[in-house]
């Protein structure tokens, strides 16, 4: 039965793979000259044979530059899509956020998958990530993201020149790759995907009306002309929207008044994202100052290395936070108190609301950390954790849940008092993160450390139990 499972094993769904990939050159619009660039690849895949016999390398990387929301992804897929050939993606933010300490291998079982299913296109999102030139970044949490870059680099030479699985990678800050990752023979193409002017911008409107009812006389000059400076993101959506407008009113055809509305709401909406109230910075700036200062807290598990309210388009929400590094994990295995500072770091917001605030005037900006700690909180219980629960045998027997998640809430709660407990000594270092983040809107590692030695962090010493 050994041989039995072991097979059962291998055969294991790939974790990467996109399914149902199918996007053609024709959904991305406005793309002019770049197409032929893009066309090039696919003929890697699909006329590799040639490009080996007459001795033309074929580049293990591609790298697509640009703003967040021009169609990255998109192209990145539609390569895929047009050469027939498995489409693997992974955010590189995921290499270093939580529960990883294991970047390097979650590297290995990408390319791993991609090979047992080869030919393929492996998408790495937001390569700056994970790329940032090494050096910039001192002490285990920089060595946890070296290690992870390190296997990317690895596994690149792994398939140079093979075009059995091709990667591409994008980003908006192709400066500050490091040299290593942009050598000849791995990201040593780049394409850069301009934001789309007046002509592409009436052509993305028009691919995403495609699959729309649409008016026949819309005005897609005079759209595109109220939308300057927007990208395929936000022209798609305003699509979406205008088709929910045209829904309510139960009409049955889209019209240029509908996208113009639309138009104008994902323009306010910009507008927000850029000229946020001041007040509405801080209560941005503070829940990030939160997860930073208690994380500077509790340093067994992240390792900060920028903070940012900037916001961006394209992107769901306008901010990004803290950028975490994980560090002192065991080979990935979580140990008890870590998952413990997890928990508390992520509720941090939470209590620094509640200080700022008051318990009236909460938002619910922390409502995606504290989350993050209810989930936590049942793997503590799960992975048998507690003292009251420690052992395989108790969680499985289902009789038992119910206990199971009053001891998270105890969990919780004491985490929760221990984030409220750093907030309140630290308030100073908390005012001054979110003064700088407002006005600097993004932290790097050295603005926070000069602001800690002017502060000074003052770490609880209530212990968890
Ligand atoms: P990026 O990866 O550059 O951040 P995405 O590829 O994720 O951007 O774009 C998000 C969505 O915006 C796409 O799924 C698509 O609906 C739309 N979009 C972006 N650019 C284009 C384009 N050039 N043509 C058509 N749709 C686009």
């Amino acid at each position: 039965s050994g041989a039995r499972i072991r097979r059962a094993q291998n055969k294991r769904l790939p974790q990467y793979l996109e399914r149902g990939v199918d996007v053609k050159f024709t959904d991305v619009a406005g793309l002019g000259k770049i197409r032929l660039e893009l066309e090039e690849i696919v003929k890697f895949f699909t006329h590799g044979e040639m490009y080996r016999r007459r001795g033309v390398k074929i580049p293990g990387g591609i790298l697509l530059c640009g703003s967040p929301g021009v169609g990255k992804t998109l192209l990145a897929k539609a390569v895929a899509g047009e050469a027939g050939v498995n489409f693997f993606s992974i955010s590189a933010s995921q290499f270093v956020e939580i529960y990883v300490g294991v970047g390097a291998s979650r590297v290995r079982s990408l390319y791993q998958e991609a090979k047992e299913n080869a030919p393929s296109v492996v998408f790495i999102d937001e390569l700056d990530a994970v790329g940032r030139k090494r050096g910039l970044i001192k002490g285990s949490g920089g060595q946890e993201r070296d290690a992870t870059l390190n296997q990317l680099l690895v596994c690149l030479d792994g398939f140079e020149g093979k075009g059995e699985v091709i990667t591409i990678a994008s980003t908006n800050r192709p400066d500050i790759l490091d040299p290593a990752l942009v050598r000849p023979g791995r990201f040593d193409r780049k394409i850069f995907i301009p934001k789309p002017g007046v002509i592409g911008r009436i052509e993305i409107l028009k691919v995403h009306a495609r699959k729309k009812p649409v008016a026949e006389d819309i005005d897609y000059e005079l759209i595109s002309s109220m939308t300057d400076g927007m990208v395929g993101a936000e022209l798609a959506n305003i699509v979406e929207v205008a088709a929910i407008n045209m829904m309510r009113e139960s009409r049955t055809e889209i019209t240029t008044d509908d996208l113009l509305q639309a138009a104008q709401m994902e323009e306010r909406g910009m507008l927000d994202r850029k000229e946020r109230s001041r007040e509405k910075w801080e209560q941005v700036a503070l829940n990030e100052a939160a997860m930073a200062v208690a994380a500077l807290c509790l340093p067994n598990i992240y390792d900060i290395e920028y903070i940012t309210i900037a916001p961006r388009a394209g992107r769901e929400l306008g901010y990004v936070r803290a950028q975490l590094n994980s560090i002192k994990f065991n080979d990935g295995m979580l140990t008890r108190q870590s998952l413990v500072d997890h928990i508390t770091i992520q509720l941090a917001p939470r209590a620094a609301d509640e200080i700022w605030f008051g318990k009236d005037q909460l938002s619910t900006i922390w409502a995606e950390t504290a989350d993050n700690a209810r989930v936590a909180a049942r793997m503590y219980m799960l992975g048998g954790l507690s003292e009251k629960h420690h052992g395989v045998s108790n969680f499985w027997l289902s009789d038992r849940i119910n206990e199971i998640d009053l001891e998270a809430l105890k969990i919780l709660n004491s985490c929760y008092e221990r984030a409220t407990e750093i907030m309140q000594q630290n308030r100073k270092l908390m005012d001054a993160v979110v003064n700088e983040l407002v006005e600097k809107k993004s932290l790097i590692k050295e603005d926070i450390v000069r602001l800690v030695q002017l502060h000074g962090l003052t770490k609880p010493k209530m212990p968890i139990s």
